[in-house]
């Protein structure tokens, strides 16, 4: 369709990862830039356009929560982090404060190239564009998801959803009242089939676009948790 090559930002400082990184994406068919450090990875990330964002956490200058958080306040570009296996906390820390994913390392190429490719294409807006009529809008109360201008917005003040917590809203919207499964939003928003994912991803990125859209996020009103089952728009 387009044959614009996608370029991901790799925020690493370790050498031989980058060199690991950029061999592969390059070999997958796209396009890299490199910040060794966490202050220049978030120059790049906010002068820059890219398609993705490969984020470390451990980096010299900067940490990669505090590159996540400064990027989050201004763009909404996918932001996949990498995380030590142990540390089992630092993925939803992570994902509280506004990764989309993140893969643990020693990370698989397999995993992580198939990760980047279903978050390119679900926020490149493929998918969705094929599968939307022209001018949906639905409107759930006073949230309204417009399909057209890709954002949701809440008594006519557009909220500001990065792409992934918006395709969650309006996955949700678009097929309202309908139960899903974490399975399912992983399969069917994150695009992602067995590969290891931790279904707290799902429940972390639900209660962080509560935090958004809900007038109480302990008390939500759209999106809810049908119990023992999954999530469903009201
Ligand atoms: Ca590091």
């Amino acid at each position: 369709m387009d044959n614009i090559k996608k370029r991901i930002l790799v925020i690493e400082d370790e050498k031989n990862i980058v060199s690991l990184l950029t061999y592969n994406l390059s070999r997958a068919g796209y396009d890299y830039d490199v910040a060794y450090d966490g202050e220049d990875g978030l120059n790049k990330a906010i002068s820059e356009q890219y398609d993705l964002i490969l984020l470390d956490i451990m980096l010299p200058k900067m940490d990669g929560y505090e590159v996540c958080r400064e990027i989050r306040k201004v763009k909404d570009t996918p932001i996949i982090m990498a995380t030590a296996k142990e540390e089992e906390a630092d993925k939803i820390y992570g994902l509280n404060i506004g990764a989309d994913d993140y893969v643990t390392k020693p990370f698989s190429l397999s995993v992580l190239l198939a990760r980047i490719n279903s978050n390119i294409r679900r926020f490149s807006g493929e998918l969705s564009q094929v599968c939307t009529p022209k001018g949906k809008v639905v409107s759930i109360g006073e949230l309204v998801v417009d399909f057209d201008k890709c954002c949701v917005s809440k008594n006519g003040v557009t909220l500001h959803l990065s792409k992934k917590e918006y395709e969650i809203v309006s996955f949700l919207a678009e097929n309202r009242g309908k139960v899903f499964s974490r399975e399912d939003l992983l399969t069917e928003v994150w695009g992602y089939d067995n590969l290891y994912c931790d279904k707290r991803t799902v429940d972390v990125t639900i209660s962080r676009i509560r935090q958004k859209i809900e007038n109480d996020p302990d008390d939500p009103k759209f999106i809810i948790t049908k119990s023992g089952m999954g999530y469903f728009m009201n």
